[in-house]
């Protein structure tokens, strides 16, 4: 598949939730949501309640939902919940994933030592890597992937220029803007990045659904 196709795949269900519709229906960090198709797949990054709610999971879990998070989000889920660690790995079906470290490196909100996670997930041929909440980290220059999720709000996360030298150092064929619109920062921390990326990696500004 190309990256094209498969960006058309993907929803964004405001601030880090997303919706990708491949052959499977795979979400991630779902907040605020009004329902949707059911999920057989949903990460979840970590345990913030704009990240991992257990009334929006509620909407879109059923019996073959697998969750794929961290172990303070596990505690407050139920189902078939996997629990990983930033460094190991997992295959639903075709679908590998691959847990990876979310901290910040300038504020406490996220501290390193909790091993919240990011997830590399590959799906139909496509790498997609979902940051969670996170600021610019050395691990980031290490990473493959085709599309990144980066967060650009600022406060709890990298701001918008700060996430552009981690899109640099990420060198993604796509990147994709989140966290912001809902708890803080807007649509321009999204342009922002968009325009200062303009000519090195490709941006995609998508419309909350
Ligand atoms: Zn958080």
């Amino acid at each position: 598949m190309t990256i094209e196709d498969f960006a058309k795949k993907i929803n964004w269900l405001g601030h880090d939730g997303f919706r990708i519709d491949t052959e499977k229906t795979i979400y991630f960090d779902p907040f605020k949501i009004e329902g949707g198709p059911k999920a057989d797949l949903i990460f979840i990054t970590h345990d913030h309640f704009d990240h991992c709610s257990p009334e929006d999971v509620e909407k879109i879990q059923d019996s073959q939902t697998v969750i794929v998070t961290e172990k303070a989000s596990a505690k407050k889920l139920s189902g078939d919940v996997r629990v990983l660690q930033p460094g190991e790995s997992l295959s639903v079906d075709d679908i590998k994933i691959q847990a990876v470290h979310s901290y910040n490196t300038d504020k406490d909100f996220h501290p390193k030592s909790n091993n919240w996670l990011g997830f590399i997930v590959e799906i139909e041929g496509i790498t997609a890597y979902h940051a969670g909440d996170t600021d610019f980290i050395p691990e980031m220059k290490d990473l493959e992937v085709d599309i990144a999720f980066l967060p650009v709000s600022g406060t709890y996360v990298m701001t918008a220029e700060q996430a552009v030298q981690a899109a640099l150092a990420i060198n993604p064929k796509l990147a994709i803007p989140m966290h912001y619109g809902a708890i803080v920062g807007d649509e321009q921390d999204a342009i922002t990045f968009k325009r200062a990326l303009e000519g090195k990696v490709e941006v995609l500004v998508l419309k909350k659904q």
